[in-house]
Order: C-alpha cells, then sequence, then structure tokens
C-alpha cells in the first residue's frame, strides 16, 4: 500500500469532530439569526489548513490562493488565528466566482484583512453574515481602482451582478447593509457537504479519515502556474 504524499491533499474535518475548544469556536451546525431575522445553520465541514505554507502554496483557482481568503487581525478568536486552521469547505465555491470576475474584469482582485472566512468568534460576527459561511468577500481593490467612493463600487457592483445572479452585492452607504470603502460579494448560506463525507450520523466520529482537495496535482494538469502566489499581495 502506498501512502500519499502528505501535501497531496487537505484534510475534510467534520465539525463534529473538532476538540471542544474549536467545537465552541466554530459552532458547527448551530443555528444563527441573521440581520433580517432569518435563522441560517453554520457550516460543518472544514478544510483544515495544517499550516502557514499550506495556505499559502495552495491554489484554490490560478489566481486565488486559499491564504487570501484567511486574512484576519485580533478581531479573530486566536486559537483560530493559530495553525492548522479551519475553514469552511465552500470556500472554493467563492474563489470559483471570484475567478470569474477577475476574468471579466481582466485585473487581479485584492481581498481585505477580515474580507474573507471570519469564525462565528470573530467580533465582526455580530449576526449571521456569508463571511462566517466562507461565502463571502470583501474586495478593497481591482487592479489599480481602489473602492473607496460611490463610483467605484457602483460600478463593480455592476459588473458582479451583470455576471452572474448567484452573488449579491451590497450597495453603497454608510447603513448597516451597506458598504463604503469596499466591494461586498457573498454566494449566501451555501454549505458545502463534500462528496466524501458521509452523512449518516450525527455525534459518531466519521468512520475513515478524508482528505480532498488534491490541487496540485488537478493544478499540473491543468497547466495552472506552478510557482507560489505571493505572501501577501502588495497593497
Ligand atoms: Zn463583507
Amino acid at each position: 500500500m502506498t501512502e500519499a504524499a502528505p501535501e497531496s491533499g487537505l484534510k475534510i474535518v467534520d465539525g463534529f469532530d473538532l476538540d471542544p475548544p474549536y467545537r465552541a469556536l466554530l459552532r458547527p451546525g448551530e443555528l444563527v439569526e441573521g440581520l433580517a431575522g432569518h435563522h441560517h445553520h453554520l457550516p460543518r465541514y472544514f478544510y483544515e489548513v495544517p499550516s502557514h505554507e499550506a495556505a499559502r502554496d495552495i491554489r484554490l483557482t490560478p489566481h486565488f490562493g486559499l491564504n487570501e481568503f484567511l486574512l484576519v487581525d485580533v478581531k479573530e478568536a486566536p486559537r483560530l488565528r493559530r495553525y492548522p486552521r479551519f475553514v469552511p469547505c465552500a470556500i472554493r465555491l467563492l474563489a470559483f466566482f471570484l475567478e470569474r470576475i477577475r476574468e471579466a474584469v481582466d485585473a487581479p482582485l485584492y481581498v481585505a484583512v477580515n474580507g474573507g472566512y471570519r469564525s462565528p468568534a470573530h467580533k465582526l460576527s455580530v449576526a449571521a453574515t456569508p463571511h462566517m459561511w466562507g461565502t463571502a468577500a470583501d474586495l478593497y481593490r481591482v487592479g489599480p481602482i481602489v473602492l473607496r467612493d460611490r463610483a467605484s463600487i457602483e460600478t463593480y457592483n455592476r459588473v458582479i451582478e451583470d455576471l452572474t445572479d448567484d452573488l449579491h452585492v451590497m450597495p453603497y452607504g454608510e447603513e448597516i447593509g451597506q458598504a463604503d470603502d469596499h466591494v461586498h460579494l457573498d454566494l449566501g448560506y451555501v454549505i458545502s457537504v463534500p462528496r466524501e463525507i458521509s452523512e449518516d450520523r450525527l455525534a459518531a466520529p466519521q468512520a475513515n479519515a478524508r482528505s480532498a482537495f488534491e490541487e496540485r496535482r488537478r493544478g499540473d494538469r491543468r497547466g495552472w502556474p506552478r510557482e507560489p502566489l505571493p505572501e501577501r499581495l502588495p497593497e
């Protein structure tokens, strides 16, 4: 029997199997209330990102690295800022849509700090926001254009809305549910259940180790660039 190379895949974690401190912070499957009074179940399945190097080197799409969705500051719970880190499996869907936007505008997109995945313990997670599902991104810059005024934000909001009905954008403004210094886009409360997972149990640990996301091999096959993405995109 040959063992898979450790870097060939990311482990999929059922949140119910996490150690209690992580489970208390990530609250897999719990209901949270959104601003509109609707309730949503938090994601339960996560990729376990073992190290900073893995986050830096793993590419979700040709132009988006996993690390770009994990940029958080002290607003995130300290334990969740250390590796291993956990990110909802739906992050791949978000990256896919960002790649489509990048194609449409033909310019790099820059995700803000705290603008990708935010855990339920994050200080900005006051109500259910798709950031807690890994399905939202805040962009502060598109190519050379800094998104800090009505004209630029409304321009790119329109580009995104023209591209797909699956993405929601926040209108320009200073109120809650609006944005005046970034473009917020999200896919809503999407939960991704990886095919490697069995959903037939509620509390017992998953029987077999699961991993997925063999992006290096897939990347090679698709002719993606091989070099790691930059540590942090230039400001
Ligand atoms: Zn946002």
